[in-house]
């Protein structure tokens, strides 16, 4: 699509936006009796005006039933909450509603996931991921391969982009699992990267590791509600993601797991089991020996957060309503326009480290500021801006602002008013 520079340009846009009525879906925050610039959606989602009224009627259902409420609750029993984010998420995913379920926090779900599905043994112990992943992750896996007593310096492969570069070339992922092959146990990568904002090729770095005889697992908490996924379709053995970024299920929100078919109906993979993942038809017997439910479900540990799945449930209605289909379009028209922009200013004052094809990265642009990054995002949050900065790895190199214009409630005239705000705080 060609693109103008102007304001008038971009409310053009935002007027013929056929998702445009979402915004008014959401909760705004205000700065100076305005609308913030709100391009933080990777980090927290706006919370949905329909939140409210999710949460209000599990507290009814609770003030007025009681315990009776696990069965008796109005719309939504509470035994069987899981179960209604299933269809949504699965579409959101590419899978099947049996391959998916909710619960848990995402680093808990990564160790759960990590015990059925990194099963190290003789030569193929070690466990591939991308470079400078999101710390937790590196925590996770540092932590299981103490575990199974390997050390992670050992144990442990990062693939790091060529120098000069920042992402990572497909080519060069798909040959280190190739040349590594014979002593991987797991590849874990994240769907797309918190950092530079690549979006993987999940299909093809499924493939190489299934090439090797090796396990998928991917960290989707930058892709979910993000970009298009088709989990079951690349064949990938398992995934998590958290819900309070793109899917704006509030802070700490219920994360989710997905395990492909090809394994919920293994009883054989080890796994750490509680009630919640026992045959439901035998759960209230409270007898010994455990069953797990097929599929994704057979992982649960607990009942449900009915709270934070409640809040959940009220995002995921707005998934319904917009399409990932329609989301992905505007997403990559309202991240095209900011690229654009940027385009213009001075060369050398911000570089763009995000991938620059739409097709390798999500909403998600990492700038570089190169000359006075910490008061460029001083002033922008001043007026109103709410993007992140990340101080940089390397002493004395730039700094990096996140930015991450989404399209349920972020505007093209947002993006014009970020460029114009970027371009007057570099000549300061
Ligand atoms: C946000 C994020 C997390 C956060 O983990 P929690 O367990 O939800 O606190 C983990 N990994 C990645 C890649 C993330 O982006």
């Amino acid at each position: 699509m060609t693109y103008e520079n102007s304001l008038e340009f971009a409310r053009n846009l935002d007027e013929n936006d056929s998702l445009k009525a979402f915004r008014d879906q959401f909760r705004i925050p205000q700065k100076n009796g305005r609308d913030c610039i709100y391009f933080t959606g990777n980090s927290l989602g706006l919370q949905p005006k329909e939140t409210k009224n999710y949460i209000q009627e599990e507290l009814e259902g609770w003030a007025t039933l009681g315990v009776e409420g696990h069965f008796h609750n109005n719309r939504r029993p509470w035994f069987h909450y899981h179960k209604f984010s299933k269809a949504s998420l699965a579409k959101l995913l590419g899978a099947d509603p049996s391959e998916v379920v909710s619960m848990n926090s995402l680093t808990t779900n990564l160790h759960l996931l990590m015990v059925s599905f990194y099963r190290p043994k003789g030569k193929k112990y070690k466990i591939m991921m991308e470079g400078g992943a999101f710390p937790s992750d590196q925590y996770a896996v540092e932590s299981q391969l103490r575990f199974h007593g390997y050390r992670y310096e050992d144990a442990l492969i990062e693939i790091k982009p060529r120098t000069g570069e920042h992402a990572l070339r497909t080519e060069d992922i798909v040959e280190a699992i190739a040349q590594h092959g014979q002593e991987l146990a797991l590849v874990l990568f994240g769907g797309v990267q918190y950092f530079t904002g690549q979006w993987f090729d999940i299909k093809a770095i499924t493939a190489a590791t299934h090439e090797v005889g090796a396990m998928a697992g991917f960290d989707l908490a930058h892709a979910i509600g993000n970009v298009p996924l088709n989990l079951h379709g690349h064949q990938v053995d398992f995934a998590t993601w958290c819900s309070y970024k793109y899917l704006n299920s509030g802070p700490g929100g219920v994360s989710g797991i997905f395990v492909h078919e090809k394994h919920g109906k293994n009883n054989n993979i080890p796994r750490f089991a509680g009630w919640w993942g026992h045959d439901e038809k035998e759960r209230f017997k409270m007898e010994k020996g455990f069953h797990p439910m097929p599929g994704a479900d057979g992982w649960q540990l607990s009942n449900v957060n009915v709270l934070a799945s409640a809040a959940h449930l009220a995002s995921l209605e707005i998934f319904e309503a917009a399409g990932m289909e329609a989301l992905r379009d505007k997403s990559v028209r309202l991240t095209g326009y900011l690229q654009y922009l940027l385009d213009s200013l001075p060369v050398g004052s911000v570089e763009i480290i995000t991938p620059s094809s739409a097709n390798d990265r999500g909403c998600q642009l990492s700038l570089v500021i190169h000359q006075n990054g910490s008061e460029v995002f001083k002033s922008l949050s001043e007026q109103g801006v709410m993007a992140d900065w990340r101080e940089p790895h390397i002493p004395g190199k730039a700094g990096i602002i996140r930015v991450a214009p989404v399209p349920l409630y972020n505007t093209f005239t947002d993006v014009y008013q970020f460029y114009e705000m970027l371009k007057a705080g570099l000549n300061e």
